[in-house]
């Protein structure tokens, strides 16, 4: 076996990449999710047309942009792929969609972040695959109607909430993407492994999948982490032990809660005496956006049960003072 440690360290995005599963087959996870879009992907690929548009709505990090490159590949199709910030003007969407080829799939990812002008582009776009575009400008100014190859859209947005409801409509396939389980994410972790190489013992394996906030792309950065512990100050074998020692380092803890996790936790219980608290007075309290707290903090946080949302604010569970090694509170009037 060559020494790994002369191998050259790749790239953090080309490990990204590497990691990434190629068919629907290798996608871990989401079995709900990826049994009915093999339904769609192979009666799209008998009909002959182009799949329905879909979108994929859940937090970062859970295979949205994955499961789109996956479904292009699944067709036989291109993948084009931008973003809703990065779509200025009208015309940037149109020069995308003008350039598809039949039955591409065009990813756009933030799609909840749309510019209004260019979201009006993309309703005829979806329905007609027509652009009526405006060209020139005052008493010169005239429509044109473009006809486009038939293509499928696949929106993924961290934030279905903010989706307007015409362009909602317009997706007939929404798919939510769930946390993964622990064992799914050893499936994950495992292969990561396996794909880089490097001896990994299934302790190790499950302490890794176990601390990874349910997210494959925290569970490859983890597993990138402690395989460079494991390189430099161990044997190169991922052991429980060394994966422990490597996370508590990185400031993971036992649940896979991070800095920010526990900064959040910790500001409730000990200025706010658990709650109830607004969202805008965490997000000024803490220097963090409120759309951060909103759609990559506390989604995990309550599905692990540590906070509850209310209608008066956020408000720590019973877990969260045993997780932070606190008394909870007794009952309070009002
Ligand atoms: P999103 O678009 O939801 O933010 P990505 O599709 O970019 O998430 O996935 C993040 C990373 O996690 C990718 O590098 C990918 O390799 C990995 N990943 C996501 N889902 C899976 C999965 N089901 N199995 C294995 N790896 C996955």
């Amino acid at each position: 076996e060559p020494d790994p440690t002369l191998r050259p360290a790749p790239r953090p995005e080309d490990a990204d990449r590497a990691l990434r599963p190629q068919t629907l087959g290798e996608f871990i996870g989401q079995a709900e999710a990826r049994a009915n879009l093999a339904v769609f992907l192979e009666s799209a690929r008998r009909r002959g047309e182009a799949m329905d548009h879909a979108l994929f709505h859940g937090p970062p990090g859970l295979g949205k942009t994955t499961l789109a490159q996956i479904m292009a590949r699944e067709l036989g199709v291109n993948f084009r792929m931008t973003s809703g910030p990065v779509l200025a003007k009208a015309g940037d969407l149109a020069a995308i969609l003008t350039n598809l080829d039949a039955r591409d799939v065009l990813f756009i990812d933030e799609i909840h972040r749309l510019n209004p002008a260019v979201e009006e582009v993309l309703y005829p776009a979806l329905e007609d695959f027509e652009l009526d575009l405006v060209i020139g400008e005052g008493p010169a100014a005239r429509t044109v109607r473009i006809e486009l190859q038939p293509f499928t859209l696949v929106g993924a947005t961290t934030r279905l909430g903010l989706l307007t409801t015409p362009l909602r409509d317009r997706f007939g396939i929404p798919v939510r993407l769930q946390f993964y389980t622990v064992e799914e994410l050893e499936h994950i972790v495992a292969r990561g492994a396996r794909l880089m190489g490097v001896t990994a013992e299934p302790e190790g394996v499950r302490e890794i999948a176990r601390r990874a906030r349910g997210t494959p792309r925290i569970a490859g950065r983890l597993l990138r982490r402690v395989v460079d512990f494991a390189l430099v100050e161990g044997d190169g074998r991922i052991s429980r032990a060394l994966a422990d020692n490597a996370l508590t380092r990185l400031g993971v803890d036992g649940l896979g809660l991070d800095g920010a996790d526990r900064r959040y936790l910790t500001l409730i219980a000990e200025h706010y005496a658990g709650g109830p608290v607004g969202i805008e007075t965490l997000s000024a309290a803490l220097s963090e956006a409120r759309d951060a707290l909103e759609e990559v903090i506390e989604p995990y946080l309550l599905q692990q049960g540590l906070i509850q949302r209310t209608p008066r604010g956020r408000m720590l569970a019973a877990r969260a003072w045993s997780h932070l090694g606190l008394p909870a509170p007794g009952p309070r009037p009002g």
